[in-house]
């Protein structure tokens, strides 16, 4: 492979050049895929493999069931038939555009149908999902808001109802924690059923090392957080901010998102809406990253799902290895579990 002869692609100019080369576009997956460039058997494990130059895949020398694999088995790209090229540049579009990309625009883009399109942005999200299990410290800023509720096609009393209160709206709880020496500010949010005290708090317990600072406006379901955090309260009644106590970065934050979802999607279903906040926070999380650094973070998130998807099953099959553990990112399984949507 020529690879290491061309510099690593910057622009999406040269990415539609670099990964034009079908070379190009196997080294740099293989790469993501088997990080110490050795090649496993995604169904034995084993490295005794071989590669058939002609079609670009591997088989097994171990006996069993599908010893022929290529790189896209056991990644959110397995069963697609889209050629690398154009999942490279999907990617790319997906991890630098600001407030994310519809099908339509990728479709158009990328030269495949938009039903197509459609089904390759709902994987790359689900690549883009942050598993972190690490905890904010410091200073953290929580609120919440309601997202969606489709005014434009509604009867105006439905309308009404809506601006009145927050009918067909999502609840979303969010957590910023400020810049440190060590880091720049992040998000975390949370699709909740309500904005009550219980939900919400406990939200904040999971996501908060007990004694970092906490502050929110005056809303009622923060009150208590004081036993467990330094809890200062911004009542917006009489001001946005004295000193650091404030909720400006996420209050910045929530226009951003409803400014990218507005723009750019016809509608986001509340049961997709998750999918678009994992995007969004990915996006802002990874900003003073640049446009490679982004776009490699999103390829790499294609590894991993699928085991955790198996662990949540937890069945296996005779090969100790979990049944079907690859099936629900086909597009059968988006169709059934999200139906189809056309944004
Ligand atoms: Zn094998």
């Amino acid at each position: 492979m020529k690879s290491k002869e061309v510099a690593f692609p910057e622009t999406l100019h040269e990415v539609i050049k670099y990964f034009a080369n079908e070379d190009h576009a196997l080294g740099f997956m293989k790469s993501i895929r088997w990080p110490d460039g050795v090649v496993k058997c995604p169904r034995c494990g084993s490295t005794e493999v071989f590669f058939l130059s002609t079609r670009k895949i591997w088989k097994c020398k171990a006996k069993h069931e599908k010893q022929q694999f290529s790189v896209k088995v056991g990644t959110v790209l397995e069963d697609s038939p889209i050629a690398l090229d154009k999942w490279l540049c999907a990617f790319w579009l997906i991890a630098n555009a600001k407030n994310g990309i519809s099908s339509y625009e990728l479709h158009r883009s990328i030269g495949v149908t938009q039903k197509t399109a459609w089904f390759m942005l709902h994987r790359i999200r689900l690549a883009m999902q942050n598993e972190s299990t690490e905890q904010f410290s410091g200073r953290v800023e929580a609120d919440e808001t309601f997202i969606g509720g489709r005014a434009r096609n509604m009867h105006s009393d439905k309308k009404a109802s809506i601006k009145a209160g927050t009918v067909g709206k999502v609840a979303v709880m969010g957590l910023l924690e400020r810049n440190s020496p060590e880091r720049s500010s992040r998000v975390k949010l949370r699709v909740v059923r309500n904005v009550r005290r219980h939900g919400l708090q406990r939200e904040i317990k999971k996501e908060v090392i007990k004694g970092s600072a906490i502050y929110t406006d005056a809303f009622r379901s923060y009150s208590g957080l004081e036993e467990e955090y330094i809890h200062r309260v911004i009542d917006h009644a009489e001001c946005y901010a004295k000193g650091h106590v404030h909720t400006n970065g996420l209050e910045n934050f929530w226009s951003l998102l409803k400014r990218g979802i507005k723009g750019t999607y016809v509608s986001v279903e509340p049961f997709h809406l998750f999918r678009y906040l994992d995007e969004q926070s990915f996006r802002f999380n990874e900003r003073k990253d640049n446009d490679a650094g982004r776009f490699v973070k999103v390829v790499a998130g294609i590894l991993g799902k699928g085991l955790r998807y198996a662990k949540l099953i937890g069945k296996k099959g005779d090969d100790g290895l979990p049944q079907k553990a690859t099936s629900w990112w086909s597009e059968t399984w988006l169709l059934n579990h999200l139906g189809f949507e056309t944004d």
